[in-house]
């Protein structure tokens, strides 16, 4: 894999890996008649083909230059550290790249390279680098994982995701695994000791964050879950996984999110949905504002809607039970939408911030709103609970019906 600077058009091109004979004869015609420059000391390069290296570039009688002896030297470096990976990493590989070339086609604030070209002197080398203004991305594909048999490879991942870092890139890893471990009756992902330490942070596993922090969670909490809480959890802390998988001869990316817990064997997360699938062409695309969205806005937000009406059935269900039948032998909970009836238990309480959280996920109300909501509470005293029991009963899907609904009730009162 070398690349060459194509003259006419000054524009990079490399070649492919695996071709038939008459391509390759093409290139060389090509290379003779002196189209390919080295993109570092800008000799011409011929072309040359190799059982086990493919179809490759090569400066005349091999003299390579300084620049492009230290990219041979990255590419043997690079090559040796990912020795393990599948033929599939190569072509994941492919994709992102041109996935993220033809983006930086029309968006001058993106920049892609391959690791070894971009980073020639570094330890260890990502993938991809891609650069969005003056932010260095590093993007890693890790093939076929077992994570009972790759501990070894585990502290690998995790040494050069803290090297990237170090080294002032934003490590971002892609993981391809033989299956997941998901406690569904626990709500628990298992994770591989290395994906503790490698998960992203990114604004929508901050938005997770701030609605996690309303709730409060305390052992209670997750009790309603039957979710095995390490006892050290001490702060809350999300994280996202992007996983790879083939569908249809595409691949695709799965993305779960989840609360970081246990950061010891078994490396246990409290799992915030059960997970949702993109290409990956759109996780790779890059938002107006420049950000890399390795996500689905939409579905985020449908995603914490239900976890919060999930998570409030859970609490009544638990209320109720506890109110109804206290020498009840201990049962256990299910998470059910059948029973959408409110509760008429006056005991829930709910803080006025957990209430404006749940009406901008469910009902999107904007800073105004919230204000006028607050006011109302204020000048009625009532409880922040009787408002969500108003939006859950006659399904409020904007702020006016919430506030005709609200001025009604007033009148009947
Ligand atoms: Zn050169």
């Amino acid at each position: 894999m070398r690349y060459a600077l194509h003259t006419i058009d000054n524009e990079l091109e490399y070649l492919p890996y695996k071709v038939n004979k008459e391509d390759v004869s093409n290139y060389k015609q090509l290379a003779n008649k002196g189209i390919y420059q080295c993109p570092d000391c800008k000799a011409n390069l011929i072309v040359k083909y190799g059982e086990e290296r493919g179809m490759y570039f090569s400066h005349l009688h091999s003299e390579a230059c300084m620049e492009s002896k230290q990219t041979d030297r990255a590419l043997t470096r690079y090559n040796k550290q990912n020795q393990r990976e599948t033929k599939k990493h190569r072509a994941i590989m492919d994709i992102v790249y041109d996935e993220l070339n033809a983006q930086s086609k029309i968006n001058r604030h993106l920049s892609v390279e391959f690791g070894f070209r971009a980073k020639p002197n570094f330890k260890v080398i990502p993938d991809i680098l891609l650069t969005i203004d003056q932010k260095e991305i590093a993007l890693s594909f890790i093939t076929n994982v077992n994570p009972s048999k790759d501990e070894s490879l585990a502290k690998e991942i995790i040494k050069r995701h803290h090297y990237f870092i170090e080294q002032n890139l934003f490590p971002i890893w892609f993981i391809e695994r033989k299956e997941l471990a998901i406690e569904k009756e626990k709500n628990s992902i298992v994770l591989w000791e290395a994906e503790h330490t490698i998960a992203s942070y990114t604004s929508e596993d901050r938005e997770w964050e701030n609605l996690l922090k309303e709730l409060r969670p305390n052992p209670n909490f997750f009790k309603l879950y039957n979710y095995p809480l390490s006892p050290r959890l001490n702060k809350l802390e999300t994280g996202s996984l992007y996983y790879l998988y083939d569908e249809n001869d595409k691949i695709i990316v799965n993305i779960k999110r989840f609360l970081k817990d246990h950061n010891n064997r078994p490396y246990r997360a409290f799992l915030l949905h059960e997970g949702y699938s993109l290409s990956l062409a759109d996780a790779l695309s890059v938002t107006p504002e420049n950000k890399l969205l390795l996500c689905d806005p939409h579905q985020e937000l449908s995603n914490r809607k239900t976890f919060l009406d999930n998570h409030l059935e859970l609490q009544k269900l638990e209320e109720d039970r506890n109110k109804n039948n206290k020498q009840s032998t201990p049962t256990v909970l299910i998470s059910t939408s059948k029973n959408k009836k409110i509760s008429s238990s006056k005991k829930t309480k709910m803080s006025n911030d957990l209430l404006y959280e749940l009406l901008r996920v469910r009902i999107k109300i904007n800073s105004h709103e919230k204000n006028l909501i607050q006011d109302y509470l204020e000048a009625t005293g009532m409880e922040p609970i009787e408002v969500w029991k108003i939006v859950e009963l006659y399904k409020c899907k904007s702020y006016k019906e919430l506030e005709n609904r609200l001025i009604g009730k007033k009148v009947i009162d």
